[in-house]
């Protein structure tokens, strides 16, 4: 039997090793320059002023949310089909996550359902890039800026992805990353927000720090959090940001193989990206569709024997979540996501996999409906 594929791998170097053990030789291992040198590094690599560096994906998204001046009894507008984080750093703020359904083909949400989710208690509008693919910020931003509105884009899957020239983290007001092992870039856990507002920036840093003002220490203008990251893990992220285009240029190729590979198999339909942008291939994901002969489950369970790791993401869609669910959602209501979640599986396509690693994922889907 050979060794399990899993469905991702951190890779961490002796760059990442080095450039952690100084900062620990050092003596400065809370906030500090290296969390200033990443911000810097950070803001270039996606084309914003500024960066704010925090303690996870989910913070960014929250503290993003403040700043946009999203508070109790308000609502956002956001996708059912992502990670719960998007819709809980929401609820974070007292506000109601307002979904609308996605598109079937990119699993993002469907950008010609905003105008009928609209009404005065919405402030915000939350996209995800979901698996790496930027949402249609086109639509996206036409509809927001029509109804004064701020767009937070949650980047934490779609680091270095490009949108008609544009990369993640510069496509809306303001952007969350997430550098949570998992993702394409990672320091184990850290987050990241982007945007060219000054202002985004200082309500962000102070909220970071609870509440702090710029003026003073121990002088607080508003509520805020501990949120900070450390200068440890921020010289990992560096390192990691010096090798983001690397490692999505392998996920792009190691996806170009898997599609070759799959495309022609009955039932099974392969990632679609649109025309005028790009994916990061954060995950690589399939939908085992009504005329497939197995089962999602069976399928699954044909690649564990034969050592394929694969993922749900995500099984559920957030609004059949009962602490969402409780706030006015049932099934039916978001029926593209639901039939998603039922049908996709996510195969491995992290940068550590070898050629022969692709041929035995693509052989083992090909075998599982032959037999
Ligand atoms: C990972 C992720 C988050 C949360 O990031 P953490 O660093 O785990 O808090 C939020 N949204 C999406 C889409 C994610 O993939």
């Amino acid at each position: 039997m050979s060794e399990l594929i899993s469905v991702s791998s951190p890779i961490i170097g002796e760059a990442e090793k080095q450039a952690v053990m100084e900062v620990l030789d050092s003596g400065i291992v809370a906030q500090g320059p290296k969390v200033a040198e990443l911000e810097e590094k950070f803001a270039d690599y996606c084309g914003t002023k500024y960066a704010v560096a925090v303690s996870s994906g989910t913070a960014a998204l929250h503290t993003a949310l403040q700043a946009a001046g999203v508070g109790p009894g308000d609502s956002v507008i956001t996708t059912p089909f992502t990670f719960i984080a998007t819709s809980n750093s929401i609820m974070m703020q007292g506000a109601k996550p307002k979904f609308v359904d996605i598109e079937p083909d990119s699993f993002n949400l469907d950008a010609s359902k905003l105008e009928d989710a609209y009404d005065q208690s919405v402030k915000a509008v939350l996209p995800v890039d979901l698996y790496g693919q930027p949402a249609d910020y086109d639509e996206i931003n036409y509809f927001a800026a029509d109804h004064g509105l701020t767009v937070v884009e949650d980047a934490c899957q779609s680091v270095g992805a490009v949108y008609l020239g544009w990369r993640a983290g510069s496509l809306g007001h303001l952007a969350c990353f997430s550098l949570y092992a998992t993702k394409n870039i990672m320091s184990a856990e850290g987050g990241i927000i982007t945007t060219d507002s000054e202002e985004f920036v200082k309500s962000a840093k102070s909220f970071r720090q609870h509440g702090m003002d710029m003026n003073g220490q121990y002088e607080y203008s508003q509520m805020g959090y501990n949120y900070r990251t450390s200068d440890v893990l921020a010289a990992m992220a560096i390192t990691q940001l010096s090798r983001a285009d690397n490692f999505n240029r392998a996920r792009i190729y190691n996806a170009q193989q898997l599609t070759a590979g799959l495309e022609d198999v009955e039932g099974l339909i392969t990632p679609v990206i649109k025309p005028d942008r790009n994916s990061v291939f954060h995950q690589y994901t399939l939908r085992v569709s009504e005329d497939y002969p197995l089962s999602r489950q069976e399928l699954i369970g044909h690649l564990k024997e034969k050592g394929v790791g694969t993922g749900i993401y995500y099984p559920r869609p957030l609004h059949l979540y009962p602490h969402i669910a409780s706030l006015g959602y049932q099934e039916g209501d978001f029926p593209v996501a639901e039939q998603a979640a039922k049908e996709v599986v996510s195969l491995p396509v992290h940068p550590s996999l070898s050629n022969l690693d692709l041929e035995r994922i693509i052989e083992s889907i090909r075998g599982a409906s032959n037999v």
